[in-house]
């Protein structure tokens, strides 16, 4: 049951959501999280749970389809597609109840509807128009489809395929961004044929170009048929399949799945009445310390600027329950959030690729070092992963590091957190890593940019 009114409302109850109103509570604040559809947002939901979730069984079946190369024989294995949906709903209704629970502990109110802010900086909830002091917009982000292209039918966004009742024979992927290379790799391995199709020139355009190579020959390994260069365009969408041109070629699948960019959830939300201000992308605009041009209003998540990523909406959630508190906050460094792509092989960035260091003036060192190199590669089977870490020389600081490989997404907060100690990779260097472990190609990346390479 809704109060009249609150010290802090949050709009959303993402990742960006939630944990701000936890935050605001904790910090005394009398706080209410406003939901029009599922508590946990869509990243638990929708997207990054259930397709870690999915992902997870393909891992599994790789790693048993490989398991002759470790001495043992495993036979009859065969993917029950109804059993890997069920346990991913299983994964998601987990964590969402304990996000609700979290809410309760906290003594949150959890306010079922639609809201929207009024013109005095209110919330407008269906009927009721609650007050309150501050207000966190944490609303997220919705798909985007690509020019000359609707969703609907056959054409679907990211969050739908993982949630596909039947394992599609025949699925092809428009954007061989993060989410596009995940859901290739996924439904390859899980059994169906994959088209992954990238406007740019390699797959993981974002991420530093040896990282691009490497995914590209791994998820060709799947069987996936990556076409890189090349636009979709000429898309029909029937009740049984979608057809469509890329290239010279055209082709018929049973889905197309666009991968090709998210914009503001911003519709219905009443900001220019408010006075809320968009940029020319249509993103919330905010300061350091994610305060919109309204005052009392903030925006986090996928509605403000930087890297759509849950972690990023989490900590800009925090700091903007803390400015609401009076605590003195800090921005954050958006090029040092950890990038992770859950794809085969894995994938962990943070901070500037080569080219961008370069781009920028920066005296560049860059270290690079297979898996292969160190103990850990070759006993865990994975030789073929590479660290690379990206260097300034005159200080050693560390402006980048790039992983691709096995527990990649696990191993590049290493060095994040180095950065973020303001250690540079001189330190990385010499700090000890445990034996035989993949860490400890990260400590020779290190090495290799300082120099005194040892295994290699
Ligand atoms: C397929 C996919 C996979 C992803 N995987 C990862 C990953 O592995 N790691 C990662 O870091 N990021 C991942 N992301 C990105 C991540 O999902 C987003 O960055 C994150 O969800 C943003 O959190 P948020 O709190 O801003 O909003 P959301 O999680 O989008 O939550 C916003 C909530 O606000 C609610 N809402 C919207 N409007 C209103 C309104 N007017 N009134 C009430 N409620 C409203 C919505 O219903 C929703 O529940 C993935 C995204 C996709 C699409």
């Amino acid at each position: 049951m809704a109060e009249t009114s609150y010290d802090c409302i949050v709009i959303g109850s993402g990742p960006g959501g939630y944990v701000a109103a936890i935050r605001a509570a904790q910090l005394g604040r009398k706080t209410a999280v406003v939901e029009r559809d599922k508590v946990g947002g869509r990243c638990l939901n929708y997207a990054c749970i259930p397709a870690k979730a999915v992902l997870r069984s393909a891992d599994l079946l790789s790693e048993i389809r490989d398991s002759e190369e470790f001495g043992l024989k495993v036979s009859g294995v065969e993917v029950d597609y109804a059993a890997v949906q069920a346990r991913r709903e299983k994964v998601v209704s987990t964590l969402t109840s304990g996000v609700d629970g979290l809410l309760k502990k906290n003594k949150i109110d959890l306010i079922e509807g639609d809201a929207a802010l009024t013109a005095e900086g209110a919330v407008r909830v269906g009927e009721e128009v609650i007050a309150a002091e501050s207000v966190i917009l944490a609303t997220g982000s919705v798909p985007r489809p690509i020019p000359g292209v609707e969703f609907g039918g056959r054409v679907i966004g990211t969050e739908q395929a993982w949630a596909l009742p039947v394992l599609p024979a025949r699925l092809a992927v428009v954007g061989a961004g993060a989410s596009g290379a995940e859901i290739a790799s996924g439904f390859a391995r899980l059994g169906s044929e994959v088209l992954l199709l990238e406007a740019l020139d390699r797959v993981l355009p974002t991420e530093d170009s040896d990282i691009s190579r490497l995914v590209e020959r791994g998820l060709k390994r799947q069987g996936i048929d990556v076409q890189t260069g090349t636009p979709v365009t000429d898309v029909s969408s029937g009740k049984d399949s979608v057809t469509f041109s890329y290239g010279s070629s055209s082709a018929e699948v049973d889905y197309l799945v666009i991968a090709a960019g998210r914009g503001a959830d911003v519709d219905g939300l009443g900001l220019a009445e408010a006075g809320v201000e968009l940029d020319d992308r249509g993103l919330v605009k905010v300061d350091g310390a994610l305060r919109t041009s309204r005052k009392g209003v903030y925006a986090i998540g996928d509605l403000v600027q930087g890297p759509a990523l849950a972690h990023k909406a989490s900590e800009e959630g925090i700091i903007a329950a803390e400015d609401i508190a009076g605590l003195e906050t800090h921005p954050i460094s958006y090029v040092d959030i950890p990038r992770a792509t859950f794809c085969t092989p894995n994938v962990g960035s943070f901070g500037l690729t080569e080219a961008q260091a370069r781009e920028q003036g920066h005296d560049v060192v860059v270290g690079k070092v297979p898996y292969g190199a160190v103990g850990g590669g070759t006993v865990y089977g994975d030789r073929t992963g590479l660290v690379k870490i990206v260097g300034e020389s005159t200080y050693g600081e560390l402006l980048g590091g790039h992983i691709v490989g096995s527990r990649a997404t696990e191993l590049i907060q290493e060095l994040v957190n180095v950065r973020a100690l303001e250690g540079g990779f001189g330190e990385v260097a010499r700090i000890i890593h445990g034996h035989p472990t993949l860490s400890e190609a990260v400590m020779e990346a290190a090495r290799a940019a300082d120099g005194w390479l040892i295994h290699g």
